[in-house]
């Protein structure tokens, strides 16, 4: 495919369609992983999606890969805590990240998660970017803000992916990507431009995939 490190401005009308293609292809669910010892061998490009609970993390995955359910299968009990593998076509491993900023959640399972991440997120040179999903009505929580600098510490480039923009007018939408862009300058790690989506509207979701497939390794 294209150099994965191009802009933004750089979806291109074939990038869109191979994204299109792409994302319609085969999505199977690989595994589970609660210990780092359990992680799939790095041979593929891997992307991540992380987000507070209820962002919206798995009605836009089901978007992303056409789905109705597909991530239905991060959601089943004993599956909520774990990084959940999906393979597209062995091409490109798609990461659905637990969920996080639960107001239940204990301070051990606050730790466990944040040890668990910051393992994955240091020990895998395969991972190319982790989409972080924000809900469009809330903004940055502190709770995102912790999840960037986790990311900042560990190098793990990511982009903001703001969800739910159809229950916001274009205008704070304008101005919410542009409060975004201008604290991301604060954040190494991040990628600085801001991505709005609404899978009610079907909204941005031809883009992601087309960001997204970019780092999907020609065939050989
Ligand atoms: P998750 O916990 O992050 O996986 O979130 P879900 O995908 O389960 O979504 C949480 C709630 O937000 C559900 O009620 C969804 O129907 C709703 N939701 C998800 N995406 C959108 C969207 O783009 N627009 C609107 N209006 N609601 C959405």
């Amino acid at each position: 495919m294209v150099n994965a490190s191009c802009s933004q401005n750089a979806i291109t009308p074939e990038l869109l369609e191979f994204g299109r293609w792409f994302f319609a292809q085969s999505c199977d669910f690989v595994l589970g992983v609660q210990n780092l010892s359990d992680l799939p061998v790095a041979d593929l490009p891997e992307i991540a999606f992380a987000g507070r609970s209820n962002v919206g993390k798995s009605s836009l995955i089901n978007a992303l890969t056409n789905r109705l359910d597909l991530a239905r299968t991060s959601k089943t009990p004993g599956r909520t805590q774990q990084l959940n593998f999906f393979s597209l076509i062995n091409r490109l491993y798609l990461v659905d990240m637990p969920g996080y900023g639960y107001a239940s959640a204990s301070k051990t399972q606050i730790s466990a998660w944040n040890s668990l991440l910051r393992t994955y997120l240091q020990g895998r040179p395969s991972l190319k970017r982790v989409y972080l999903l924000i809900d469009a009505r809330h903004g940055l929580k502190p709770s995102d803000i912790d999840i960037m600098k986790l990311l900042d510490v560990c190098a793990t480039s990511y982009q903001i992916v703001l969800t739910k923009v159809d229950k916001i007018t274009p205008e704070d939408c304008q101005h919410l990507i542009q409060d975004i862009e201008g604290a991301l300058q604060q954040h190494p790690a991040a990628y600085p431009y801001v991505l709005a989506t609404s899978t009610v509207k079907s909204q941005g979701i031809d883009v992601l995939r087309a960001v997204i497939a970019q780092w999907v390794e020609p065939e050989q």
